[in-house]
C-alpha cells in the first residue's frame, strides 16, 4: 500500500488515479484545506482507496495512518502549499506547513519502519537561474519562502538518509498542467493563480491579467516548461520503483526541457478554444524569474522517463477539464 499526502489536490490526485490504475492500494492523507472531498469520492471508484482527513501539522494525525496501516510500503508526498506571493507574506505559514509538517510525516515513517519517500519539490529551490535550461547541478538559492521551504526538506530528507538509511527522490517540478486524458479529474484551484487555467476561464470572469512584458524574453514575457500532468505522474511511478530497486536517494528535474512565453501559451489557448483572449498588462508578478526551463537528461537517462504529451494536448486536456467542470456547475 502506498501513502499519498495531499491526494486530494491537483497533482496527488492525478498520481492516486494512476496508482489505482495499477492496481496499487493507495491511503490518502489529506486535510481537504485545498483538497476536494468530491475528487476523493470520484477517484474511490477507480480502485482500492482510503481515506483519511487529517492535518500533518498534528503529529497525532499521521502517526494514526500508520498504526491503523501496517502494510504502508511507501510514502509520496504531496501535501503542502504552493504560492510563492502568499509565501513571502506569511512565511510563518509555509515555513509550519511544509517543513514542520513534513517532519511529523518522516517521524512517524521513521517510527512505523517505513523507509522510502517520493517527495515533490520544486524548481523554486534553484532561484534565479545563472543559466538555462537548469540542471541538477545549478546552484540552489531559493528567493522566496516557498523554494525555501523545499530546499529544506530536501536538506532534512538528505540528512535523514546519512544517519536513519530513510531513502527519498526529490522530484524538482517546473510547471505542471493539463488534466488527466480521461476527463476524470482535473486541476481546481480556488482562487486559481496558474495562467493555463486563468487563460482557459478568462472568458466567463472577465480579462486575464498578464504579469510583466518588460521581461528579457522573446516577446517580454516569462518563459516556462510547462510539463503535462499525466507525465509528471510518469515520473513519480518510475521515481518508487528507483527507490525499490536501487534502494538509493536522488533528485530529479521535471520538465520537458522546451520554454514557452505567456504570450505564446495564450496564442496556443486560442487556437484551442477557436477564439481570442482578452488580457490586460499588468506589472510583474513578485518573484517571478524571466526564464525558468529544466535540463530533464538525468530523469531520462536514470528514471528511463519520456515525455510522451505535447503542449497542445495539456491545454486540450485542461479546456476538456474546464468545460465539464462548467457544465458540471
Ligand atoms: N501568469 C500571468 N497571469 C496569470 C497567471 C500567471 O501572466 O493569471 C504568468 C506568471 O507571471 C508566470 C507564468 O504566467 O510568468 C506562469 O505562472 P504560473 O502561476 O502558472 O506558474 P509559476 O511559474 O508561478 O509556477
Amino acid at each position: 500500500m502506498i501513502l499519498v499526502t495531499g491526494g486530494a489536490g491537483y497533482i496527488g490526485s492525478h498520481c492516486v488515479l494512476k496508482l489505482l490504475s495499477d492496481g496499487i492500494d493507495v491511503i490518502v492523507f489529506d486535510s481537504l484545506e485545498l483538497g476536494h472531498r468530491e475528487t476523493i469520492e470520484t477517484l474511490k471508484r477507480y480502485g482500492s482507496l482510503k481515506f483519511v482527513q487529517g492535518n500533518l501539522k498534528n503529529i497525532d494525525d499521521i502517526r494514526g495512518v500508520f498504526m491503523s496501516n501496517k502494510n504502508i510500503e511507501s510514502v509520496i508526498h504531496f501535501a503542502g502549499y504552493s504560492q510563492v506571493a502568499e509565501s513571502i507574506k506569511n512565511p510563518q505559514k509555509y515555513y509550519y506547513n511544509n517543513v514542520y509538517g513534513t517532519l511529523n510525516l518522516l517521524n512517524a515513517m521513521l517510527e512505523f519502519g517505513v523507509k522510502q519517500i517520493v517527495f515533490s519539490s520544486s524548481a523554486a529551490v534553484y532561484g534565479e537561474p545563472k543559466y538555462t535550461p537548469i540542471d541538477e547541478n545549478h546552484q540552489l538559492n531559493p528567493i522566496n519562502p516557498y523554494g525555501n521551504s523545499k530546499l529544506i526538506v530536501e536538506k532534512i530528507l538528505s540528512d535523514y538518509d546519512k544517519a536513519y538509511g530513510l531513502k527519498s527522490v526529490s522530484l524538482r517540478y517546473f510547471n505542471a498542467c493539463g488534466a488527466d486524458s480521461n476527463g476524470i479529474i482535473g486541476e481546481m484551484h480556488n482562487p486559481e493563480t496558474h495562467l493555463i487555467p486563468n487563460i482557459l476561464k478568462s472568458d466567463k470572469e472577465g480579462s486575464l491579467k498578464l504579469f510583466g512584458t518588460d521581461y528579457d524574453t522573446k516577446d517580454g514575457t516569462c518563459v516556462r516548461d510547462y510539463i503535462n500532468i499525466d507525465d509528471l505522474i510518469n515520473a513519480h511511478i518510475l521515481a518508487l520503483k528507483y527507490l525499490q530497486t536501487n534502494n538509493k536517494s536522488d533528485c530529479f528535474n521535471l520538465g520537458t526541457g522546451e520554454g514557452n512565453s505567456v504570450k505564446e501559451i495564450i496564442e496556443l489557448c486560442e487556437k484551442i478554444m477557436c477564439k481570442p483572449v482578452k488580457y490586460e498588462i499588468h506589472p510583474r508578478r513578485t518573484g517571478d524569474p524571466a526564464v525558468l526551463t529544466a535540463d530533464n537528461t538525468k530523469a531520462k537517462e536514470i528514471l528511463n522517463w519520456i515525455q510522451e504529451k505535447t503542449l497542445s494536448q495539456s491545454i486540450q486536456s485542461a479546456y476538456e477539464w474546464e468545460k465539464y467542470k462548467n457544465s458540471a456547475e
